[in-house]
Formats: structure tokens, sequence, C-alpha cells
């Protein structure tokens, strides 16, 4: 549009200053900027803890096609960065969102949260994989039976005992087969303690009605991206927010008791 009127004096110049153009460095920090921020928003993306996220992410390298002939960029580069994209921070995660609190890894769906990587009851215990990779799940009662633990029965006397099973991760991943979770780095239990059966209000010194369950203490080896690897705990049967919780009621009551 031609301008052919006389700019009123307090308005703005029409033409703004022009930026200083930008070097080659400098474009190239703007392009690698972006492929940064849309790579954390995958990341971000994912069903993953906050905290965790920024331990997970580490150095990304991404073969990029870039088609210099022509007018336009075609259509198949960018799907393909934008797939290599996804997949390499969904690789790059996979040990972070592999862990989750409460759970324990389905090698067989390949996934942290499906049916089976919980028990059904809450006095029943991790007992190892399937050959596929399945979690199994078995009675804190069947477990000690299997360990021919002494006295059994103590578990349901007046004043009942609390007995701990000790498991090295070859009695838990006995059976399982290479590419379904036998041999693999990003998810590695090595074992767990199982103490049972505890009331769930931990008073552990009468019998109630207070419904029991089997208490697990697993340590588990994940590998992240960047290949650091991290020993964490995981609870099975209650969890630490469960524990505080009565904690915190045992003491504010603690005095009158
Ligand atoms: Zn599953
Ligand atoms: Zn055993």
């Amino acid at each position: 549009m031609a301008d052919t009127q006389t700019p009123a004096p307090r308005r703005a110049p029409r033409r703004k200053p022009q930026p200083r153009p930008q070097t080659i460095n400098e474009r190239a920090e703007r392009a690698l900027r972006e492929l940064r921020t849309i790579a954390r928003e995958i990341g971000a993306g994912q069903d993953i803890d906050p905290r965790e996220l920024d331990d997970a992410l580490g150095e990304l390298t991404l073969p990029v096609t870039v088609e210099l002939g022509g007018d336009s960029l075609p259509r198949e580069n960018v799907e393909k960065l934008a797939t290599d994209l996804r997949s390499r921070v969904d690789e790059m995660l996979k040990a972070a969102v592999a862990f989750r609190r409460g759970h324990v890894y389905c090698f067989f769906c390949d996934r942290p949260d499906c049916s089976h990587t919980q028990p059904t009851q809450r006095d029943e215990t991790f007992a190892g994989y399937t050959p596929t990779g399945r979690p199994t799940w078995t009675t804190f009662t069947n477990l000690c039976l299997e360990h021919a633990v002494d006295r059994v029965d103590l578990l349901y006397a007046d004043r009942p005992e609390i007995i701990a099973i000790t498991q090295p991760d070859s009695a838990l991943k006995e059976g399982m087969l290479p590419g379904f979770g036998g041999d693999s780095l990003a998810y590695n239990m090595l074992g767990q303690v199982v103490a049972g059966l505890i009331p769930l209000n931990l008073d552990v010194e009468r019998r109630s009605d207070v419904p029991r369950v089997a208490l697990t203490i697993q340590l588990v080896e994940t590998r992240c991206g960047r290949a650091i690897r991290r020993l964490r705990a995981n609870l099975l049967g209650l969890t630490s927010t469960e524990i505080q919780d009565v904690a915190a009621s045992g003491y504010a009551r603690g005095p009158a008791e």
C-alpha cells in the first residue's frame, strides 16, 4: 500500500528499525534452541515424574536431511525429523519411564503400568517373572511355605510374628528369556526383602481386624540415556505416604498412650 499522506507528528515512524542481520552461528543457535524446545516438550509429554525428567534427558544426536534444491522443504524430510525426535527422546526416557513407584515393570507388555505390574491383593508380593517377562505374584503366606519358614502359623497367632524373607535377583529373574527382560539394562531388579504380615495401622503389638499387608522393599537398577546407572528403592504393599501418615498420627496421640 502506497503511503501518500503525511504521518501525524506523534505517530511512530512506519519503518521499524532493521534488526542487525544474524550471523550463521546465531542462526544455528536459534535452530538448535528450537530443536531443544521440541525435544523437551516431547519428554514432558511422557507420563514421567518431572523430577526424573531432568535426570533422564541427556545429549541427543540427530541425523538431519536438508534438501537444498528447489523452493520448499520436502514433506518427508519434515516427517523424518519429527519421527526421529520422538523415537529418540522416547528411547532416552525409557529407563526413567520404566521405574514406577509401587509397580514392577512388565516386559511382556513392555509397560510400567499394565495390570500385571501390581498385585491384586495387598498380602501378595512379587514372586518373579514368567519366561516372557510378565510379573507374577504370590501371597506372603505361600512365600513363607515355599521357603520352608518354621512356624508359619505364628503369622496368625494372638501376638503375630513378623517374618522377613530376602530374595536375590537370581531367585526373582530365574527362567526369564533374553529379549523378555532377562538381559534388560534399562530396568534391572537386584533383589527384594519382604516382611509380613504388617497391619495397615503398623501396630504390630496385637492381633486386630485391621487388614494386613506384605511390605516389599525392592532394589532396582535403571540405566538412562546418558548411561548413568541409578539405584532406586521400590515399595510394594504400603506407599511411603501411608507410612508417613500412620507415623504422623502415631506421634500425635503418642503421649496419651
Ligand atoms: Zn503386562
Ligand atoms: Zn526363593
